[in-house]
C-alpha cells in the first residue's frame, strides 16, 4: 500500500476542488485533508468542512471567514485562517505533501508558487498561474524539486503519451509534434452575427464538460485553447510551431502525441474531470476515479476539423503573447479575465472580448518576466487598461 497522501485543496468549493474531494471521498485510506481553501462560498466551505475535517480551512475574504469561524464554533479542531498569507501558509505547509492548485484566474498564482516553491507535489489546474509566470515558474519547479502533474485534461493526456523521464525533452523521446484537442465549444457553428447575440448563460453551457463560469466562457472564445497552448509550452519545453490544435466536438481523445516514426499516441476517456485528477493524485499507480467507463460503440464516430482563428481570434493572439514573451502573456491574462468579467455581468457583448484583449496587448507595454512582482505589475496595468477600453466600449455603444 502506497503511503498515504495529505492534500492541501486550493479552490475547494469549485467544479475541480469539489470533483477532487469526491476522488478522495472513495479512498479514505490513500488521501487526507490538510486543508481547504475558498473565496467567499461560507456555506459550501461549512459542508466541506464537517465532511473533511481539514486541519485548517482558508477564506481568502475577511469576513467570509470570520462568518466560517462562527459557524465552525462546535468544531473547534478546524482553525479557520484568511487572506494571502492563509493561502501560501497551507499551500506551503509541512502538513500537506500533494497540493490541487484548482483557483480560478490570476489569484491562484501566488498560492501555486509558494506550493512549488515549497516542493510539493503540485496537481496543476489553475493555468493562469502558469502562462503569467511560464518561465519564473518552470525555474522554481527546476529549483525546488516540486513534483508538477498536469490536470488540465489536454495536458494530462499528453503526460500520459509520453515516456515519463522526457516529458520536457520532446525531440529526445522522438516526439514529431502535439496534437492539442479542442471541443471547438458551445458556438463552434455560430456565424459571426450570430456570436453578437451570444448570452452569458448560453456561453456557460458547455455541450461536454461541466466547468467554472470562467473557463466556460474561454472555451466559447476559444481563449481556453490559447492559454492552454500556452501551457503546454511551458510543460512540454516546446513551442507553438510543434503544436497543432484540432477542434473535436466529441471530446473523447482528449490529446495526442505524434512521434517521428509515424505513431500517434492518444488518451481516451469520458469528459469528466476525476480521470485526469485521479491520474495526478495516484500517480504513477492508478485509481478507481468515478468517471463513467468509455463506451465506443454508443459513441460511433470521432470528428475533426481546422480552428477558425477569424471567427475565434483569442487562439490567435495567445499564441502571438507567447512569442512576444515577457509579460505579454500576463497581459493577455489579466484583460482576458477582466473582458470575461464585464461579459458576465452583461456590460461586454461576446464578439468584443477578443477586440479588448487586442488593443490592450497592443497598448500596455511588454517588460521582462523576470520577478513576481513585475507580473503582478503588468497584470494590474492590463487590467486597467482593459476595464477603461471596456468603459469606453460602452459609452460608445450608448452614443450609437
Ligand atoms: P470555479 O469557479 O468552479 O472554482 C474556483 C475556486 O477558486 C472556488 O473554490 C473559489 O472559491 C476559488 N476562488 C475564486 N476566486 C478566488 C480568489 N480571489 N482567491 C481565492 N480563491 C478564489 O473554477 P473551476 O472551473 O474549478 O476552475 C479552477 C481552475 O481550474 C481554473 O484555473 C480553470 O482554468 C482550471 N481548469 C478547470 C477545469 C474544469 O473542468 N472546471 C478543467 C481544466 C482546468
Ligand atoms: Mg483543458
Amino acid at each position: 500500500m502506497p503511503q498515504k497522501r495529505h492534500l492541501t485543496i486550493l479552490g475547494a468549493t469549485g467544479s475541480i476542488g469539489l470533483s477532487t474531494l469526491d476522488v478522495v471521498r472513495r479512498h479514505p485510506d490513500r488521501f487526507g485533508i490538510h486543508a481547504l481553501t475558498a473565496a467567499t462560498s461560507v456555506a459550501d466551505m461549512e459542508r466541506l468542512c464537517r465532511e473533511f475535517r481539514p486541519a485548517v480551512a482558508v477564506m481568502a475574504d475577511g469576513d467570509a471567514a470570520g462568518q466560517l469561524a462562527e459557524a465552525l464554533r462546535d468544531l473547534p479542531e478546524v482553525n479557520v485562517r484568511t487572506g494571502e498569507a492563509g493561502l501560501a501558509e497551507v499551500a506551503a505547509s509541512p502538513a500537506a505533501d500533494t497540493v490541487m492548485a484548482a483557483i480560478v484566474g490570476a489569484a491562484g498564482l501566488a498560492p501555486t508558487l509558494a506550493a512549488v516553491e515549497a516542493g510539493k507535489r503540485v496537481l496543476l489546474a489553475n493555468k493562469e498561474s502558469l502562462v503569467m509566470s511560464g518561465r519564473l515558474f518552470m525555474d522554481a519547479v527546476a529549483r525546488s524539486g516540486a513534483e508538477l502533474l498536469p490536470i488540465d485534461s489536454e495536458h494530462n493526456a499528453i503526460f500520459q503519451c509520453l515516456p515519463p523521464e522526457r516529458v520536457r525533452d520532446l525531440p529526445g523521446a522522438g516526439v514529431r509534434r502535439i496534437l492539442l484537442t479542442a471541443s471547438g465549444g458551445p458556438f463552434r457553428t455560430h456565424s459571426p452575427e450570430m456570436l453578437r447575440d451570444v448570452t452569458p448563460a448560453q456561453a456557460c453551457k458547455h455541450p461536454n464538460w461541466s466547468m467554472g463560469q470562467k473557463i466556460s466562457v474561454d472555451s466559447a472564445t476559444l481563449m481556453n485553447k490559447g492559454l492552454e497552448l500556452i501551457e503546454a509550452c511551458w510543460l512540454f519545453n516546446t513551442t507553438p510551431e510543434h503544436i497543432e490544435v484540432h477542434v473535436h466536438p466529441e471530446s473523447i481523445i482528449h490529446s495526442m502525441v505524434e512521434y517521428v516514426d509515424g505513431s500517434v499516441l492518444a488518451q481516451l476517456g469520458s469528459p469528466d474531470m476525476r480521470t485526469p485528477i485521479a491520474n495526478g493524485m495516484a500517480w504513477p499507480e492508478r485509481v478507481e476515479s468515478g468517471a463513467e467507463p468509455l463506451d465506443l460503440f454508443a459513441l460511433g464516430r470521432f470528428h475533426f476539423e481546422r480552428p477558425d482563428t477569424e471567427r475565434f481570434p483569442c487562439l490567435r493572439l495567445a499564441a502571438e503573447a507567447f512569442r512576444t514573451g515577457g509579460t505579454a502573456p500576463a497581459i493577455l491574462n489579466a484583460a482576458n479575465e477582466q473582458a470575461v468579467t464585464a461579459f458576465l455581468s452583461g456590460e461586454l457583448c461576446f464578439a468584443d472580448i477578443p477586440v479588448i484583449i487586442e488593443q490592450t496587448l497592443a497598448s500596455v507595454t511588454v517588460q521582462p518576466a523576470d520577478s513576481f512582482d513585475g507580473i503582478m505589475a503588468a497584470d494590474a496595468r492590463a487590467r486597467e487598461w482593459a476595464r477603461g477600453e471596456i468603459d469606453r466600449l460602452a459609452r460608445r455603444s450608448l452614443a450609437t
